[in-house]
């Protein structure tokens, strides 16, 4: 019988198409949208599937793993991995992988496209034409930070703080970082200083960039007392994940002016915001999109495509976490 694979949602065709030139039977989530609960236990409890390609929206945990004992491998369609219980994967036996690489390049570009809205006050800027407040050129109107000079704070110096850290450098951006890891490679390429806590980088950086993984040690990683420590003219970009902010906190912090502004990508309870936070004019926010290119998207269906075919086909997949 031809092996049977249920995918949590759409994704993008590529690796779809590589289940299915294998031969294999493949279940899609119809609905566009990420499926409840109860729907997911009952998708996955439908038929004994070999292996499921799961999204970052699916929370993977004992029940999920019960509803589909013959799963041996859960493909996550992300580099983070924070949606699935690994003690559990563990106990069963159950392989999980994911997809790092695919998206460095995308998220880290997406980073400091954020970093250039809010310097510049890009959003601020359009919002304001659009309005009709425009009048005429004023030495005064939105004046923004220049990078050039500055320095660039690295929390979590991995595939994707690394590439922000370099295309940082091309604006004569200065780097520090601290990571749990130091790296000396990366410090010697792009020129970075490490530090070992946290707050020695809060307290000197111009903009803080957040790379971490969502881990009970990074949780809040960012919270009052922390963003107190930075300067007040500095700026908070977050495209890691949302529960590394506290939100709340960080509401407060930027209608305070205990900071200058922020760019977000991930929230604390996507898709809902903290409140007050869509009233700030000096926060510029995307809906969790950093990876969203068509390369990125292509690659990471072609990745999470190809450790289920390894899995499958009794190789040990590329990208396995553990
Ligand atoms: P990575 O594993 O290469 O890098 C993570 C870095 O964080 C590592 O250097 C690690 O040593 C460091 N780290 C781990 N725990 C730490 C801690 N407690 N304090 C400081 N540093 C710590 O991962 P990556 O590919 O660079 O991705 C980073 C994260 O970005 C992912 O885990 C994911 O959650 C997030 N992400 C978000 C999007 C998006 O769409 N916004 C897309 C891709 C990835």
């Amino acid at each position: 019988m031809s092996k049977q694979i249920y995918v949590t949602r759409k994704v993008p065709e590529n690796g779809i198409k590589m289940l299915l030139e294998k031969g294999y039977q493949v279940d899609i989530n119809p609905h566009d949208a990420v499926l409840t609960r109860k729907e997911l236990l009952q998708a996955l409890s439908a038929k004994p599937y070999d292996a499921v390609l799961c999204l970052l929206t699916d929370t993977i945990d004992k029940k999920v793993f019960d509803a589909v004992p013959s799963a041996k491998i859960f493909a996550n369609y992300a580099v983070g991995f924070n949606n699935i219980n690994l003690e559990h994967a563990k106990k069963r036996n159950v392989t999980i992988t994911n997809t790092p690489g695919a998206l460095t390049d995308s998220v880290a570009e997406h980073t400091f496209a954020l970093i250039m809205a809010i310097a510049c006050r890009i959003v601020e800027g359009d919002t304001y034409l659009r309005k009709g407040k425009y009048k005429g050129w004023d030495p005064l109107l939105l004046l923004g930070t220049d990078l050039k000079g500055k320095t660039l704070g690295i929390l979590g110096a991995g595939r994707i703080g690394a590439r922000v850290a370099h295309i940082a450098r091309g604006f004569d951006m200065n780097i520090v970082y601290y990571d749990v890891a130091r790296n000396e490679a990366f410090e010697k390429e792009v020129n970075a200083t490490f530090y070992q806590t946290v707050e020695e980088v809060l307290k000197i950086a111009d903009v803080v960039s957040i790379h971490v993984p969502l881990l009970d040690s990074t949780h809040h990683l960012i919270n009052k007392e922390r963003l107190e420590m930075m300067k007040k003219s500095a700026y908070l970009v977050n495209t890691s994940r949302g529960p590394v902010i506290d939100e709340k906190a960080l509401v407060e912090a930027l209608t305070n002016g205990t900071i200058r502004g922020a760019g977000l990508d991930v929230f604390e309870n996507e898709p809902k915001l903290a409140l007050g936070l869509k009233k700030l004019g000096n926060v510029v926010i995307t809906p969790h999109i950093a990876s969203a290119t068509d390369f990125a998207r292509g690659e990471m269906s072609r990745l999470a495509a190809q450790n289920i075919i390894d899995f499958l086909e009794g190789r040990t997949p590329q990208n396995l976490v553990k």
